[in-house]
């Protein structure tokens, strides 16, 4: 059975498949290297989430990009994953949440800012006191600060995550359940959870006018119906036009993100995007004023 099972592995690493793993190696390897020695190279940008009925922004998501010094950009579904599989995703997430509250610290209004959180974060005792030391550091008051889990990470192991994710809750800071509808989530455990928001995932807002149009519908109607009954803020992610907007609204959606509403922006220019919003004559209308 050995010699079978060596011989079965050996003819499945096709040449292919060793180039893919060493390409993953180099990639860690470098990684490893930026977190030591260059931190400088991972950069936040930011995307706007508006109140959909109001057209006000509420805040924005910050999204990791490493700049590469030879590769370039790499976005964060290539190296994040990387990241959480070897465990230097706990370097990162203290990394990024610094950077998002000393940007949010600098904004002038009362905006909010979401970090994403791994299954890794959550498993972590010493998370919320990290969370709290870093909220004083800054000087921004919890209420500010959006924690994005999602089902998975928390389904990995409830009995460690469950008191990590009353801590933040106990802190002030929101909790949101991103990339919702992808996952487990039975109707009692969404319950359960000591979350603020429910991000509706892309997939389903994408849907809105495809081939799965009416299940998608049915499923987002089914969304912000259990939102409303449990008190929830309900996002929807990946807005990428008008009628899309039109027809959330129509769902009883209360915020949104997408690129229709803006991409993320590197915060020079989120800054800019939201004074640019506050000088023009009737910010808050102009949304409304476009879904009609
Ligand atoms: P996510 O948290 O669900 O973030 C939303 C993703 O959707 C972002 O991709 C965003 O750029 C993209 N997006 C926004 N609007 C639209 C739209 O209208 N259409 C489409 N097609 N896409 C849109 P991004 O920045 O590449 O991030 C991908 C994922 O990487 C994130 O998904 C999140 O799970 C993860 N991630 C990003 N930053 C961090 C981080 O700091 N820590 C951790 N743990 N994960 C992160
Ligand atoms: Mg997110
Ligand atoms: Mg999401
Ligand atoms: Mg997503």
């Amino acid at each position: 059975y050995e010699a079978k099972n060596k011989g079965v592995t050996i003819a499945l690493h096709t040449p292919a498949m060793d180039q893919g793993r060493i390409e993953r190696l180099a990639l860690l390897a470098d990684l490893r290297v930026a977190l030591t020695s260059d931190q400088s190279q991972f950069v936040l940008h930011y995307q706007p989430k508006l109140d959909l009925r109001t057209g006000q922004v509420t805040g924005a998501e910050a999204l990791v990009r490493w700049n590469h010094p030879t590769r370039g950009t790499i976005a964060p579904d290539v190296f994040i994953p990387l990241a959480e599989s070897t465990g230097l995703i706990e370097q990162i997430t203290p990394l990024v949440l610094d950077a998002a509250l000393r940007e949010c610290a600098g904004w002038d209004e009362d905006l909010t800012v979401a970090v994403n959180l791994s299954a890794r974060n959550l498993a972590d005792s010493s998370l919320p006191e990290r969370v709290a030391s870093a909220l004083s550091r800054f000087g921004v008051p919890a209420h500010r600060l959006i924690l994005e889990i999602t089902e998975s990470s928390v389904m990995g192991d409830p009995e460690q995550t469950m008191p990590v994710l009353h801590a933040l809750r106990n802190l002030g800071t929101c909790l949101s359940l991103d990339d919702f509808g992808t996952g487990y989530s039975s109707l009692s455990y969404l319950q359960r959870l000591p979350v603020g928001e429910v991000k509706i995932d892309r997939s389903f807002v994408l849907g809105l006018f495809g081939e799965d149009d009416a299940s998608s519908v049915a499923l987002i109607r089914g969304i912000t119906g259990l939102a409303a009954t449990l008190g929830l803020r309900t996002v929807a992610e990946g807005i990428e036009d008008q009628a899309v907007l039109d027809v959330l609204l129509g769902l009883g959606c209360d915020t949104g993100q997408g690129y229709h509403l803006s991409r993320p922006l590197a915060a020079p220019a989120f800054r800019q995007w939201i004074a640019a919003r506050n000088h023009s004559a009737y910010p808050a209308l102009r949304l409304l004023g476009e879904a009609r």
